[in-house]
């Protein structure tokens, strides 16, 4: 008898997740600016830490992850206790939509959100629920506008991927207040480092029992092949998402990578300001070509062309030039291409290709 072997529903609904390219057939000096890296690379004090782990690895990890929950409490002044950490931001996103949303139930992401939202929410076997933006920028009123009785979670990544804009603290507490009272609100805060003077919403979680923020040590801690990220909200949803984390979910190497980083805040301040610097040449310089950029909080530029085919046609001329930067056609932006702010050389270079480009049109 033929099997009757069937996924749960809503798992054949999810495209496969694609990353950012990272080689090009027959080139060898590729320059990589299509998945958001720190092109610094991670802290020395990081390096250092993941050399002296190596001397544990037959050891069990720790399974409560206390020291990076203290170190992470002394840097961004929360408290280590309501404080979880996963295989990535992406794993805490998981936890949220295992735990809180299921059959019938809405999870809301906007119309150019994180592809990490809706995969999770099917994967979760609830419905995701996409919420126009207004010109790339989070609409408060529509996704307020959006949520019923059985809008379970909000998610808005701020600043967000891959647009590159934010909103401000009053937006953000006008939606944490808005929402109806069975729905978190979580904040990504995946890019929240690259904003100076931004804590990702520490003071919105603070006064309220319903929001949650994600952080990833991917992104300006540059440890996005360690995979450690991070959660912080009230006690009792902490509590029940550390329930379904697998209790050695973080490698050794990763928690004392990640710790060795976030104490390390001179580093910080360093790449923030490389990257503040770069994404202003980078977007100016698009600008006097005639691709516009709207302004970025992030290490990362949402460049507008005129049509698709321009835009992909720009990418494959910088593929052609060794040069790989990230298509968004899959983001319902499909005249737009997101650039990762490289270091000044490769900032040039990027340049340099897309002048080419639309010098030869
Ligand atoms: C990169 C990114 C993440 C997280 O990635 P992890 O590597 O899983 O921590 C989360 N949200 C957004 C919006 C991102 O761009």
């Amino acid at each position: 008898m033929a099997n009757q072997i069937k996924p749960q529903p809503g798992i054949m609904d999810i495209a496969l997740y694609v990353g950012g390219a990272s080689h090009v057939d027959g080139q060898t000096n590729v320059l990589k600016l299509s998945s958001n890296e720190n092109p610094l690379g991670p802290s020395s004090a990081a390096k250092d830490a993941v050399a002296r782990s190596v001397h544990e690895m037959h050891r069990y990890p720790s399974t409560d992850h206390t020291p990076l929950r203290q170190a992470i409490g002394e840097t961004w002044a929360v408290d280590p206790d309501r404080v979880i950490c996963g295989v990535g931001s992406d794993e805490i996103i998981h936890f949220l939509c295992q735990c809180y949303a299921g059959k019938g139930d809405e999870v809301i992401h906007t119309e150019h959100g994180f592809a990490m939202y809706r995969i999770s929410a099917l994967a979760a076997g609830a419905t995701p629920v996409e919420v126009k933006e207004n010109d790339r920028v989070t609409d408060v009123d529509a996704i307020l506008a959006a949520c019923t009785d059985k809008t379970k979670l909000v998610f808005i990544a701020n600043p967000n991927n891959p647009t590159s804009t934010m909103i401000g603290e009053g937006e953000m507490i006008r939606l944490a207040d808005g929402i109806p009272p069975q729905a978190i609100l979580v904040l990504d805060g995946a890019y929240a480092e690259f904003v100076d003077g931004y804590d990702g919403g520490v003071s919105i979680i603070e006064a309220r029992d319903n929001v949650v923020m994600t952080r990833t040590f991917s992104k300006i801690y540059g440890l996005g092949g360690l995979r450690v990220g991070w959660g912080y909200g009230p006690k009792e949803i902490i509590d029940v998402l550390n329930r379904i984390r697998g209790p050695f979910n973080l490698s050794s190497a990763a928690l004392a990578a990640a710790e060795a980083s976030v104490r390390d805040t001179d580093y910080l301040q360093k790449c923030r300001i490389e990257n503040a610097k770069w994404r202003d040449w980078l977007s100016n310089a698009l600008a006097e070509i005639g691709v516009p950029c709207d302004t970025s909080t992030a290490n990362f530029v949402l460049a507008r062309f005129g049509s698709e085919a321009e835009a992909n046609a720009c990418d494959d001329h910088l593929k052609s030039e060794g040069i790989l930067i990230r298509r968004v056609a899959g983001y319902n932006l499909p005249h737009c291409l997101r650039i990762t702010v490289g270091d000044e050389s490769a900032c040039r270079r990027v340049v340099h290709a897309i002048a080419q480009f639309k010098g030869a049109r």
